[in-house]
């Protein structure tokens, strides 16, 4: 089998070629990867890096904020789940931790001053509709009484359709989000019956409506191909189905079984899971899909309508990417509240307690639930540089991170340069004297590029961490 892309005539792939590629590797939402972080950087270093910001905000002003909200609770559980969540019918045990959040938020203010500029906010989880519009509402107002959300701030929402209502998307909108993001995965009632999610493809077509009618500026379908009982053909169907939706943004995850690791997907039968084979033809079948309904292959998991900000975002070699995946964002500073939730500040990545008793005895204390962390070396930034501009822009220009950077870019990656070789002999990159280029089949397989500059990913031990590319 081979396959082509469907934006350019790309190279073509053999099986061996396609098994070659179809190893471990990391996302790169961050770099260096969350398994990387240390018990060592815990809240004092987390404290010192919000006071170096806030005092950079005093001298000379800094970037706006981004914040992530994370909302734990759902009220079944999905067998693919890998989220960090809390599986409960008890629904006041919203309230509680609303209560919890303020107090975070409070720690963060005492550190940061009131009223910091928010440019991003996204509640994910988890699911965020777990809790009640009017806990919805209480949670918007207590963000807004301590940031101070800017005109075009990009607010975002995660919706599981099976807890929205057409009133329940008008209320969501009155409280302030512009961005919707529903959790679709597969619509063949096989599938849904093998990964305990039903909703039917009419009540999401309602709600993806409702969304259009009230003018949400993006609207996103998150999908999954790999998942138990899916086959090319039902996938195809689904493909079809989304197609006719018409979000405006489309997420399309590989699923990885990894059932050592994430204890509800033992409730998936392995002889149930589509092959290596079927896995590629139906990416291969999404891609051309999508593609031939007028979207826009942003890169890895995500397409976009090109009238979309990430589409147009793309164009500019404005793309950036996060905890969240890819964004118009440019970097910056990023408060992750809630339990297990990742922040980014200055050059430190730092993650929240993952259990919600623990989280809470933090708050408790009057301490930031920070546990975990890393301050990066000047090493880990300049790989970040060079990861992040194949991810989103596919393309190092070497002038651009010699001059930021201070190094000769040929000498200082020679190895990683030589190890690109047979990823150049496949035609998934070209590399001159200038700059590394990923062809346009070169983005299926973005993050084996990006892994060559990985310098924690050298053994196969590590990789086995991460799920499969394809
Ligand atoms: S997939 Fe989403 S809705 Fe389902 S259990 Fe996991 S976090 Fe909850």
């Amino acid at each position: 089998m081979t396959i082509a892309t469907t934006q350019t005539a790309g190279a073509t792939l053999s099986v061996d070629q396609l098994r070659s590629l179809d190893v471990p590797g990391p996302r790169y939402t961050s770099y260096p990867t969350a398994d990387r972080f240390v018990e060592a950087f815990g809240v004092n270093e987390y404290r010192q890096a919000l006071r170096q910001r806030a005092q950079g905000a005093v001298v000379g002003g800094v970037p706006p904020l981004s914040l992530y909200v994370h909302i734990p609770f759902c009220d079944s559980l999905c067998y693919y789940c890998a989220c960090n969540k809390i599986i409960t019918r008890h629904h006041s045990r919203g309230r509680e931790y609303l209560a919890l959040l303020a107090r975070e938020v409070e720690l963060h203010v005492a550190e940061l001053g009131v009223g910091q500029g928010v440019s991003q906010l996204h509640l994910g989880g988890g699911s965020p509709t777990f809790l009640a519009d009017e806990e919805l509402g209480d949670l918007m107002a207590m963000l807004r009484s301590a940031f101070r959300l800017l005109p075009q701030c990009e607010v975002s929402i995660e919706v599981d359709p099976r807890t929205a209502t057409r009133e329940r998307l008008r209320h969501l909108a009155e409280i302030g989000f512009n961005r919707i993001s529903f959790g679709i995965q597969d619509f063949d009632p096989d599938v849904q019956a093998a990964v305990h999610r039903i909703q039917s493809f009419e009540s999401v077509r309602e709600l993806v409506a409702e969304a259009r009618a009230l003018r949400f500026e993006s609207i996103n379908a998150d999908l999954i191909y790999g998942l138990p009982k899916q086959t090319p053909e039902s996938f195809r169907r689904t493909i079809a189905q989304i197609a006719e939706l018409r979000p405006t943004r489309i997420a399309l995850y590989a699923y990885a079984h990894l059932p050592q690791r994430f204890k509800p997907q033992r409730r998936i039968a392995a002889a149930d899971l589509p092959s290596g084979e079927q896995r590629v033809q139906m990416l291969g079948n999404a891609l051309a899909g999508f593609i031939a309904s007028g979207y826009v292959y942003i890169g890895m998991d995500h397409f976009a309508l090109p009238t979309d900000a990430l589409a147009i975002a793309k164009r500019q070699g404005r793309l950036h990417r996060n905890f969240q995946g890819y964004t118009t964002q440019p970097d910056c500073d990023l408060i992750g509240l809630g339990v297990s939730s990742i922040g980014r500040v200055g050059a430190t990545y730092s993650q929240n307690a993952k259990t919600l008793p623990e989280y809470e005895d933090a708050l408790a204390q009057g301490d930031l639930p920070v546990v975990r962390g890393l301050a990066l070396t000047r090493d880990d930034l300049l790989r970040r540089s060079v990861i992040m501009a194949l991810m989103c822009q596919g393309r190092v220009e070497f002038e651009s991170i010699e001059l930021a950077h201070l190094i000769k870019f040929r000498e200082t990656f020679a190895p990683e340069l030589e190890r690109l070789k047979p990823l150049a002999e496949m035609g998934l990159v070209e590399v001159s004297d200038q700059a590394i280029q990923v062809t346009a089949t070169g983005w299926y397989f973005v993050r084996g590029v990006a892994m060559t500059f990985d310098r924690y990913l050298q053994s196969d031990k590590v990789r086995e961490r991460f799920s499969r590319i394809i």
